[in-house]
């Protein structure tokens, strides 16, 4: 039988480095999976991702826990009974510290104000996810943001406390447990006991900020996002550094770039108008019109369906038929067919079919695409 594996970081959340025996080490698939007497290397558990670091001179790239023996997934072999140093990526360990203990403080702090439990959480390296279960408005989400931060600033320590069976009982903690033994309890002072297997921070003063993102209705509670420590700070200098260019983009103040982006999108829509009115303006002068009773032929070359059709909607006024053209290139033209009142499809299917056409729509409406050598063989065509 082999022996647990001894937990270094439960009792020391800072060590980075340390060394230790191989117990065993297993070739599977091209990897290899090294079991130590004793690690600080955190394994996945608990919403958290497993550590990185080095093992000697091989890249951990997993960490995993199965019957209390500690399985370090690394690219080098190594040798029974073998000494090795190990270092763990501390920047990524340090910032997920951070981001777990104020994910806790934030969980204390709901419960407290409201009663609510936290029912998931998450973490990676750029976010924090946690699900409670009640409903939560804007208001409700500052005053949790203020607190919480409020618990940075009071600089709590963070203690593991291991109850006994019969102590347990005597202890409200969050995240119930079936099981009695062994239980580790997270203390944040005067902010929140929750049973946890993660690594902390000692001091709350060491997350040094906590932000929540967003948050949203979920499975009748809430679902927030939010970041803490090195990540907020990376996150607030990515937000001014854009922010910063999107004020010389509207030579607006920091605070007021809001009314600067409403002033240009007014902008933009007036223009827009003013363009629209030009393009029917345009369209007109450009207008070659040819009339056969109550048949009309136009070609406006260069626009659009747009303008086609609006052309199309006043001459309908005057005659029953309207062939609208523009010509796209030299040889391709789109087309617009129209009536006021008269079936338009018998007409658009004959067009189709003279000039290798596409296209169609309604009974009195059709546009389209077609090809023909010149306006004189359309014009031949509709004679
Ligand atoms: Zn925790």
């Amino acid at each position: 039988m082999i022996t647990p594996t001894i937990r270094l970081y439960e009792n020391d959340s800072y060590l980075k480095e340390f060394t230790a025996t191989v117990v065993s080490c297993e070739e599977k698939d091209g990897a290899y999976f090294v079991v130590l007497d004793k690690t600080a290397f955190f394994p996945e558990g608990g919403g958290q991702d497993a550590d990185k670091g080095k093992i000697g001179d091989a890249d951990v790239l997993d960490v995993q826990i199965k019957n209390d023996i500690i399985y370090h997934k690394v690219n080098k072999p190594f040798s029974e009974n073998e000494e090795v140093t190990c270092i763990l990526d501390w920047e990524t360990r340090f910032s997920r510290m951070q981001n777990h203990t104020g994910e806790h403080i934030v969980s204390g702090v709901i419960h407290s104000l409201f009663g609510y439990n936290n029912v998931g959480f998450h973490m990676n390296d750029t976010l924090i996810t946690l699900d409670v279960d009640g409903p939560l408005t804007e208001d409700d989400i500052r005053a949790v943001e203020l607190k919480s931060n409020k618990a940075i600033y009071d600089n709590k320590s963070v203690k593991a406390i291991y109850p006994t069976a019969e102590e347990l009982s005597d202890y409200d903690y969050r995240s119930k447990l079936d099981i009695t033994e062994g239980v580790r309890l997270i203390e944040i002072e005067d902010y929140d006991l929750c049973a946890c297997c993660a690594p902390h921070v000692a001091k709350t003063g060491e997350i040094g900020i906590i932000k929540i993102l967003s948050f949203i209705p979920y499975k009748k509670g809430t679902r927030i996002e939010m970041i803490c420590g090195l990540l907020a700070l990376n996150d607030y200098s990515g937000l001014h550094s854009m922010n910063k260019t999107i004020m010389n983009m509207f030579s607006a103040k920091r605070m007021e770039i809001v009314p600067a982006v409403e002033r240009v999108q007014n902008e933009v829509a007036v223009l827009k108008a003013e363009i629209k009115k030009l393009m029917g303006e345009m369209a007109s002068l450009k207008m070659e019109k040819h009339t056969n009773g109550n048949t009309v032929c136009v070609f406006i070359d260069g626009v659009s369906y747009d303008e086609l059709r609006n052309c199309s909607n006043e001459l309908i006024e005057e005659f029953r038929y309207c062939y609208l053209f523009s010509s796209t290139d030299e040889n391709n033209y789109i087309y617009v067919v129209s009536s006021k009142e008269n079936n338009v499809r018998e007409l658009v299917q004959n067009l189709n079919k003279a000039f290798n056409g596409k296209g169609g729509g309604r009974d009195t409406y059709a546009q389209g695409k077609i090809t023909a050598e010149s306006k004189e063989e359309i014009l031949e065509y509709l004679k």
